[in-house]
């Protein structure tokens, strides 16, 4: 259930296979990473500046547990990754905690009024995670 999707390139000119768990984004594991850690930085910013509005709040919300749960199988379902690989995947999961808390104190700071939308685990998560 771990085989590379053979009739599936990644980008122009990248050769590097792609694992059955990125088909449908048609990425090899490297530039799935690179293009998650671009589309996180952009919504970074976003979260950063109080430019998003509570529905793009829950797009990014739902984009970081979908991506972290992508990642994660890709760790550790498929084919095994270069060491260099594993920290870049680290180095995501990093990326992906961090947007996750940036939205966090964005939630909070748009919405003063206490809307029961989050579990109170979420909220004890970040509050351990320091800072
Ligand atoms: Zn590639």
């Amino acid at each position: 259930m771990t085989e590379l999707c053979q009739n599936l390139s990644c980008l122009p000119g990248c050769h590097t296979p792609v694992p059955r768990e990125l088909e449908a984004e048609r990425l090899c594991v490297l530039h799935y990473i690179l293009s998650v850690e671009r589309a996180c930085s952009g919504m970074r910013r976003e979260t950063a500046i109080g430019a998003s509005n509570t529905e793009r709040q829950s797009e990014i919300g739902s984009y970081v547990k979908t991506t972290a749960e992508k990642l994660s199988h890709v760790a550790v379902v498929s084919p095994p990754l270069s060491d260099e690989l594993k920290k870049r995947v680290l180095t995501t999961f990093l990326t992906l905690m961090n947007l996750r808390e940036s939205l966090d104190r964005s939630t909070r700071r748009s919405a003063p009024k206490p809307v029961a939308t989050r579990p109170s685990v979420a909220h004890a998560l970040a509050a351990s995670a320091g800072r």
